[in-house]
């Protein structure tokens, strides 16, 4: 009976990108306030984006800390700092950041030896993990960090090449073997399904594929109600175990920590609340891509044109520096001088969860990374949908034709980092549709039932709360077993 009340130990093994670490750490948090001790294995640049966080988690009396391994930038050839995957901007380097990444298994399997955790909770591009935890008798859950419906949607490409089947990039086809009737183009597939040379990321992807077989389960940063037919889908028809556990976004409840999360916000959190506390309820468009998109001048002087055409306040967030002169080609002639008081850009990284949750804020604009995309969600806003590239084509059809809560600004085509060329017509006119008249009413009352639902999914007894409950008590027999067959 003593290991019943043995405190489970588990590592998190973040994949190194914002879009993994942000939302690994606000589940570690969700465990350690079940009483879970829970380290996270990360590099040191990755360490100290997220060390404050770590550091009021501790205060506050959850058993959290960060164990450090180093990058292997000499043995990969990568310039010093590139620790994170939005730096990678060419095949190159991105190359060399997938051989670095496979090279963490040694420091890993190290700090597994001696720390002997429960439990390995690491991410799906990590696939060599599921053998390392094999090694030690613990069990590996994978963090997809998406949507049920994404890996769902993927799996049917993979399974049955329905792009195989259609005579051009452009010509649409439906996703076979699917619950519902979705339709994609070649041109929107990530670049696994299209190109023929195998590289670090395809030998990744297969291998990723394989040991999502053989792992112990999943966790999702989702929640039931959102996506009931693809969670079952994915447990029942594809035959893998899953716990739904999130939105995940919802363990800060503090300002402080809204502002925090992944880096340090480029402005002053209060400052951009106060902006907003001027302006009326739903009056204000939130305009970001996420921690990877990096569109050219041109892109964004669209952005700017049409968002101004389109009347309606905004915060922007741009991810673009001055240049060594000061200036800033993207950006039209006079416009924050004509949308002042209207408009704010954010030129860096932006307190997200913290604008997103202000009342004025009522559309978002997205490029429908899934963090990003359940952030909405839980804020229970509209959305214009603007896919750049990864799996977030999936997820636009997951919010504008199974949730409905948003509408498309019609991107045709998958580019890594760069996205598809939008004009500013289009621009101005979704901003528009999901923010003003009866389309945008309804929409933003769908979103609200579904922000609603995300709440309750994580109050205590809701489906999340319960479903990570399953999971420690899972893991906590799981731990008995292994004990006594050990003492066996
Ligand atoms: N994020 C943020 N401020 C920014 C940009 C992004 O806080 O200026 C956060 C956002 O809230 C989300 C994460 O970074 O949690 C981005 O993850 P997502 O899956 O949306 O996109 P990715 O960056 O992986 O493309």
């Amino acid at each position: 009976m003593a290991s019943e009340r043995r405190q489970l130990h588990l590592f998190f093994f973040p994949f190194l990108a914002s879009g993994h670490l942000i939302p690994a750490v606000d589940m570690a948090k969700l465990f350690a306030s079940r009483g879970l001790k829970i380290s996270i294995i990360t590099t040191p640049l990755n360490a100290s984006l997220i060390s404050k966080t770590i550091e009021k988690s501790k205060i506050l009396g959850l058993q959290m800390d960060v164990l450090i391994i180093e990058f292997p930038y000499v043995q990969v050839e990568l310039p010093k700092g590139l620790e994170s995957y939005h730096l990678a901007t060419s095949l190159d380097l991105r190359q060399k950041f997938y051989k670095a990444a496979a090279m963490l298994e040694q420091p890993l399997e190290k700090l597994v030896q001696e720390y002997a955790p429960d439990c390995l909770v690491s991410s799906a591009l990590y696939p060599w993990t599921t053998g390392l935890a094999k090694k030690f008798g613990i069990p590996r859950l994978i963090f997809h960090a998406t949507s049920f419906f994404s890996i769902c949607a993927s799996e049917c490409v993979r399974l049955h090449e329905p792009h195989k089947k259609v005579s051009s990039d452009s010509e649409p086809f439906i996703i076979p073997n699917f619950p519902d009737d979705i339709k994609l183009t070649r041109n929107q597939l990530p670049d696994l399904f299209t190109q023929n040379v195998q590289t670090e990321s395809t030998k990744m992807y297969e291998q990723a594929i394989e040991a999502e077989l053989t792992s112990y389960g999943a966790v999702f940063n989702s929640f039931y109600e959102l996506e009931p037919a693809y969670a079952n889908y994915y447990k029942k028809v594809l035959g893998r175990k899953a716990w739904h556990i999130g939105p995940v976004s919802l363990s800060n409840q503090d300002i402080e920590d809204k502002a925090q999360r992944g880096r340090e916000a480029s402005i002053n959190c209060h400052e951009c609340l106060e902006w907003l506390n001027s302006k009326k309820p739903n009056s204000v468009v939130y305009v970001c891509f996420g921690s990877m998109a990096n569109f050219n001048d041109s892109q964004l002087k669209e952005i700017a044109i049409g968002l101004e055409g389109s009347e309606q306040h905004f915060i922007w967030v741009v991810k673009k520096e001055k240049n060594d002169e000061g200036n800033e080609e993207w950006l039209p002639e006079g416009f924050e001088k004509r949308v002042e008081g209207k408009g704010l850009i954010i030129r860096g990284w932006a307190p997200q969860i913290a604008i997103l949750d202000h009342e004025a804020v009522g559309g978002f604009v997205t490029h429908c990374g899934w963090n990003s995309t359940l952030e909405g969600v839980s804020a229970g806003v509209p959305m214009v949908t603007w896919p750049v590239s990864a799996e977030q084509f999936y997820n636009e059809k997951l919010v504008n034709h199974i949730l409905r809560i948003g509408v498309g600004v019609g991107v045709q085509q998958w580019v890594r980092f760069l996205g598809d060329s939008i004009k500013r017509e289009a621009i101005q006119k979704a901003v528009i549709r999901i923010m003003v008249g009866e389309e945008a009413e309804e929409m933003r009352s769908r979103a609200r039932e579904l922000g609603k639902m995300a709440k309750k999914a994580v109050e205590e007894n809701g489906s999340s709360y319960s479903d990570l409950n399953n999971l420690i008590e899972e893991l906590r027999s799981h731990g008995i077993a292994g004990e006594a067959s050990e003492n066996n």
